[in-house]
């Protein structure tokens, strides 16, 4: 079966210095510890700062910066953060101490327990309001760090990263719309390749953490950028490459190719509908900052007759983030079987699991937007807010040579209007990118009954457009800035 891979034209590890760097034996560590660092000065003045969220390194730098760079990261290059995650540094120590651990058990070897994780997460932050405590995200870092070490030290094929971590979850979604994918420069060389050390690993590095084997490579969807591939590759046949965003979404139209065949997502329920979640999760965490979700909940609770905010707040995210994507999605995949269903009856005969695996991971492009400008909004907002929480930092510290007190007006980089435009831009793009993938996924389906099956796609992803559009209109609260 033929699938898609990007032609190595443009390779980011053959460019001089910064290819040598990435692919050097602890190339990896000189971006991680800057990042173990940022992760230590979190801690310490999470559990150690000032409590008042717009005054701590912790929450400024997790909640308004670190979202708003990943996405930047990811729409610029890819993966970039899970590639200097520090969570991951204890992961040789922890081989070490325990050896290559168990396998992970068969039955979890699925993205069903990281979509769990990944709305649990959304969910807790809301029902903590982890945004407002620095010691909160103090102990929701050294939480990653724990989780990350044991689950590595018991189990084989990066559990953690693979099948829970909530971070990697929302980065390997939106990596779908990343512009590099790792990618075997010579397919033949895999063929003759006798040791397959990007996968097994050498004596000297670890091969692929999450057990991808590079000339198999089809999608971002579970690569870290961790490179350990293009370090263990004996014939320097690993490339980082350029391709078009979202193309791992759809094929190039082919004739006769199977509907399942067109995306290099595969045929799966469970990654198929982290998709729909990760849009859906994107519009609900949005809609959570603004007005009528109060009124919602207010009425939540007088059906209820209690006013416990963590049940409402779980009833609300269930509602949104679960039931009501995997019925859309479900309804759209079944009214695209039956409306495909006529001239020759070639759609007849797939079933609504193809229809739904086939289509539902076109709504990528327009989730990332809507992820985008949702932590656009906020960075855009407050980005310069590190500089008064810096300055007070190190006053508190006895640096004293930055003179006068910290300026805590200093907040948005844009003004109102220039932001809810940049939002209106990326919710444009993100919706006219998820139409072409759309249109690129039904390649081969060129009767009038194959194009009538892309109608209730269509149909779902302009009323998620329009819904964003909605949400992002509304005043919005404004969280971690003083004012
Ligand atoms: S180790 Fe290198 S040559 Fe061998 S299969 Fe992996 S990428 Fe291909
Ligand atoms: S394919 Fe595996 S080893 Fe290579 S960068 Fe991705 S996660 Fe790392």
């Amino acid at each position: 079966m033929a699938l898609y891979r990007p032609t190595p034209t443009f390779d980011l590890l053959r460019v001089p210095g910064l290819g040598r760097l990435l692919r050097w034996r602890w190339g990896r560590l000189v971006f991680q510890l800057p990042m173990l660092a940022l992760a230590a000065l979190i801690i310490y003045d999470g559990l150690s700062g000032p409590q008042l969220a717009p005054q701590n390194l912790a929450t400024v730098s997790v909640w308004i910066h670190y979202r708003g760079l990943v996405l930047l990261a990811l729409l610029l290059a890819g993966n970039l953060f899970c590639m200097s995650c520090p969570f991951t540094l204890p992961r040789t120590l922890a081989h070490r101490l325990a050896g290559r651990g168990r396998r992970w058990p068969k039955a979890l070897r699925n993205k069903w327990l990281a979509i769990g994780a990944f709305v649990a997460y959304l969910w807790l932050y809301e029902a903590l309001d982890l945004w407002a405590s620095p010691a909160l995200t103090a102990w929701l870092v050294i939480g990653y760090f724990v989780a990350a070490f044991v689950l590595e030290a018991l189990f084989a094929e990066s559990p953690f990263c693979k099948y829970i971590c909530p971070l990697g979850t929302f980065n390997f979604a939106a990596a779908a719309i990343s512009p590099l994918q790792i990618t075997a420069r010579s397919q033949d060389v895999c063929r003759a390749c006798v040791g397959k050390e990007c996968v097994n690993g050498s004596a000297q590095v670890l091969g692929c953490g999450t057990e991808l084997f590079v000339p198999r490579v089809v999608s971002n969807l579970d690569c870290t950028f961790c490179l350990d591939c293009a370090r263990a590759c004996p014939h320097d046949n690993v490339a980082l490459a350029a391709r078009w965003p979202a193309s791992e979404l759809a094929l190039r139209p082919g004739p006769a190719r199977p509907p399942a065949a067109v995306s290099a997502w595969s045929r799966r329920w469970d990654v198929a509908f982290l998709a729909l979640v990760f849009a859906f999760a994107g519009l609900t965490n949005a809609f959570g900052m603004t007005p009528p979700v109060y009124a919602l909940a207010a009425t939540l609770s007088r059906w209820l007759g209690r006013a416990d905010e963590a049940l409402i707040l779980a009833l609300i995210f269930g509602l949104f983030m679960l039931l009501l994507p995997a019925a859309l999605g479900l309804g759209a995949a079944w009214l695209s079987r039956r409306l495909g269903a006529g001239q020759g009856g070639r759609w007849s005969r797939h079933r609504l699991r193809d229809a739904f695996t086939r289509y539902a991971p076109t709504v990528l492009p327009l989730g990332v937007a809507i992820w985008f400008a949702h932590y656009w909004f906020h960075f855009a907002s407050g980005a310069l807010t590190v500089i008064p929480v810096a300055h007070s930092f190190l006053l508190d510290h006895g640096v004293t040579r930055f003179g006068s007190q910290p300026n805590w007006l200093l907040g948005p980089i844009l003004s109102d209007d220039l932001v809810f435009l940049t939002v209106l831009a990326a919710l444009a793009l993100g919706y006219l990118t998820s139409l072409h993938t759309l249109q690129r996924a039904a390649a081969g389906e060129a009767t009038p009954a194959g194009r009538r099956a892309l109608l209730p796609w269509l149909a779902l992803w302009t009323a998620l457009a329009v819904a964003a559009v909605i949400v992002f209109s509304l005043p919005m609260e404004m969280r971690g800035m003083i004012g």
